[in-house]
């Protein structure tokens, strides 16, 4: 049987935008001491502002043209940045034969042209070498027709409440914060020294992320629990495999808010911290 107060803790969650698929879950969240958060769109903003276009072959409204069109299927942060440095309208019947490829980018015929719109790992793919280059920000390489075309860097945003979240779940007895990102390293090493994570992982993919969670479920513990906290964009096997996944609702993919275990209402990671504290309160753990 399940106790009353844990239907008050669901309810009183729900009140506050957080909404727990099940009274287990509580139970998980209130033992939580691991943290596992996706960067793009979770501790930072994920609508980047694009801060410069570097050309080799093209002019820099072409290239941004082309990057903008590839992508304009795509529900990606990269992809609405994108679009919005862009800011023209897109008229879709130039584009077709659309791909996007987890981890990597996207491929498009464009006016006819083969583009590829994505990081170096996908350049490799093509048996292109993209121009090193090195920057804080994201960085996304254009290839047109298997010639490496330019790149454009984006600058992320950490969230303001990130750090908030981060000290917050610290306080609440959490000893273990990660970030896993498919961003390259120079920017994944930038966000995780400001928000002083213990572990930072760059470069992965999906199933990259899995197995990181797996190597920390294996590390822990098996009292301490441990939570993934996504976006939804490329989580959902992530969050199915933590002992609790938390989907950040407002911009998460439906196939995300399906596979989590506790949906939050807005894209504000203190809620994970208060999440948490309300669910030791639920089950009179007092911090
Ligand atoms: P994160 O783990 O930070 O949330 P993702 O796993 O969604 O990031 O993407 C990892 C990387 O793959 C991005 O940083 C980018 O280099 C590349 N990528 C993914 N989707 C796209 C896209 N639609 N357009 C261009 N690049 C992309
Ligand atoms: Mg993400």
């Amino acid at each position: 049987s399940v106790p009353l107060s844990f239907f008050a803790g669901i309810g009183g969650a729900s009140r506050e935008g957080i909404l727990i698929k099940g009274s287990n879950y509580l139970e998980t969240l209130a033992k939580v001491k691991y943290v596992v958060f996706d960067k793009t769109g979770t501790l930072t903003h994920g609508v980047f502002a694009v801060s410069d276009v570097h050309h080799n072959t093209l002019e820099r409204e072409r290239l941004l043209e082309y990057a903008a069109l590839a992508e304009c299927a795509s529900s990606h942060p990269i992809s609405r940045s994108l679009q919005e440095a862009y800011g023209s309208k897109i008229d879709r019947s130039r584009v077709s034969e659309i791909q996007e490829i987890s981890g990597h980018g996207i491929m498009a015929r464009v006016d006819g042209s083969q583009v590829a719109v994505g990081n170096e790992k996908l350049m490799a793919k093509q048996g292109i070498s993209a121009i090193p280059c090195r920057s804080g920000g994201t960085i996304i390489h254009v290839a047109i027709d298997g010639s490496y075309a330019g790149h454009i860097v984006i600058a992320d945003v950490i969230k303001v409440q990130s750090a908030e979240a981060v000290a917050e779940l610290r306080s609440a007895g959490v000893r273990k914060l990660v970030m896993l990102t498919g961003d390259g390293s120079q920017a994944a090493q930038q966000v995780a020294e400001k928000l002083r994570l213990d572990e930072v992982h760059s470069e992965l993919l999906p199933s990259d992320k899995v197995a990181q969670v797996e190597r920390l479920l294996a590390e822990k513990p098996e009292q301490e629990k441990l939570a993934f906290v996504g976006d939804g964009i490329n989580d959902a096997p992530v969050l199915t495999r933590a002992d609790v996944g938390i989907a950040m609702g407002a911009m998460g993919s439906d196939a995300a808010i399906e596979a989590a275990d506790v949906v939050l209402m807005d894209d504000n990671p203190r809620q994970v911290a208060k999440a948490v504290r309300l669910a030791r309160r639920c089950m009179g753990i007092v911090y």
